[in-house]
C-alpha cells in the first residue's frame, strides 16, 4: 500500500516493480493479474470518471471473478451482489446436503442458483459477509461447531450427522514434479546471467537463474532415483545437451526461447 497507494500507481508501475514486491508470496498470477486488472481500471476510471459500476464491468477486470465481482459489488458499491466462493460453497452444500462434485460445473451452477435465492435484495452485501464468516469460523472444513451455528435447525448435513461428509469433492489427480538445473552463467566481470520467465508457468514473468528442463514426472513417483533412471535412458532428443535428457515435447514447452539458446550455446561447447 505505501508503494502503491492508488490503482493509478499501480498500473502506472513497471512489472519488474510490482514483481520485486509480490516475490516470496507465491500465486504469481495472481500478482500479472493484479497489475493487469489496474491498468484496465484506470482504463474505465479515465474513460467515465468512475470505478466500473456493474457486475459485467467488475467480471471484465483480470483476475476479477464471479464471486470477487459480486463481492465488490455487495460490499464495496452496496449494490445487490451475490457470492458463492469456496467458504460460501462449504456452508450451503452442507445445509441444503447437496452431495454433487463441488468440482463440476453442474453442481456450481446448482450452488450459484441456490445463493442468488438466498441473498437478500436489501442488504446484500451484510449477507454476504455473514456468510463468509460462518465458513470460516464456523462452518469450518474438519470441524464445524455445529453447537454454536445459527442454521443448526434446519440443516440437513447436521440432522444427518454427516457434516464432514459435505463438500463432496472428486480426489485431485496428483500434480507432475519437474526438476531443472539452475545455470549459473557469469562474466568475466562477476556478471550473472538472470532471464526472464515467460508469462505462463512456473514464476511466470519473474527474473530467474536460466533454467535447464531434467525432468517431468507424472504423478507422485518424484524422487531423484527416478531422476537418474531416466537420464540413464536412451531417449534424449537430439538438440539436448549430454546430460539432459527428457521427453522432446515436455523440453519444448518448457524452455523459453532465451533458455533454448543459451541450451545451443552449451551444446556448442
Ligand atoms: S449446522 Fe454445522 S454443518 Fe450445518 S451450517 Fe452450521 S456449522 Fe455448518
Amino acid at each position: 500500500m505505501a508503494s502503491f497507494p492508488t490503482v493509478q500507481d499501480l498500473a502506472a508501475a513497471e512489472w519488474d516493480t510490482v514483481a520485486e514486491h509480490w516475490a516470496g508470496l507465491g500465486y504469481y498470477a495472481r500478482a500479472r493479474n493484479l497489475h493487469k486488472g489496474a491498468k484496465q481500471l484506470v482504463e474505465v476510471i479515465d474513460k467515465t470518471g468512475e470505478f466500473p459500476q456493474t457486475l459485467a464491468g467488475w467480471e471484465a477486470i483480470s483476475g476479477v471473478g464471479p464471486s470477487t465481482a459480486g463481492a465488490i459489488m455487495a460490499m464495496g458499491l452496496h449494490h445487490y451482489g451475490v457470492i458463492c466462493d469456496g467458504n460460501v460453497k462449504r456452508v450451503l452444500t452442507r445445509w441444503a446436503a447437496i452431495d454433487g462434485d463441488i468440482t463440476k460445473s453442474a453442481t456450481t451452477k446448482d450452488l450459484w442458483a441456490l445463493a442468488e435465492r438466498l441473498t437478500p435484495t436489501e442488504n446484500s452485501g451484510l449477507f454476504a459477509q455473514a456468510m463468509m464468516d460462518m465458513g470460516a469460523t464456523l462452518c469450518t472444513r474438519s470441524k464445524p461447531a455445529c453447537l454454536l451455528c445459527p442454521l443448526k435447525e434446519d440443516c440437513l448435513a447436521h440432522a444427518q450427522g454427516r457434516e464432514t461428509d459435505y463438500p463432496v469433492k472428486a480426489k485431485k489427480q496428483p500434480k507432475p514434479s519437474k526438476f531443472s538445473d539452475a545455470l549459473l552463467i557469469e562474466s568475466a566481470d562477476g556478471d550473472i546471467l538472470w532471464l526472464q520467465r515467460p508469462d505462463n508457468g512456473i514464476w511466470g514473468g519473474l527474473w530467474s537463474l536460466p533454467l535447464q528442463f531434467v525432468e517431468k514426472v507424472d504423478g507422485k513417483a518424484n524422487n531423484k532415483a527416478t531422476v537418474k533412471k531416466t537420464l540413464a535412458s536412451d531417449d534424449k532428443p537430439s538438440n539436448m545437451p549430454n546430460d539432459v535428457r527428457s521427453n522432446e515435447k515436455v523440453y519444448e514447452a518448457e524452455f523459453t526461447t532465451a533458455e533454448q539458446i543459451i541450451n545451443e550455446w552449451l551444446i556448442k561447447k
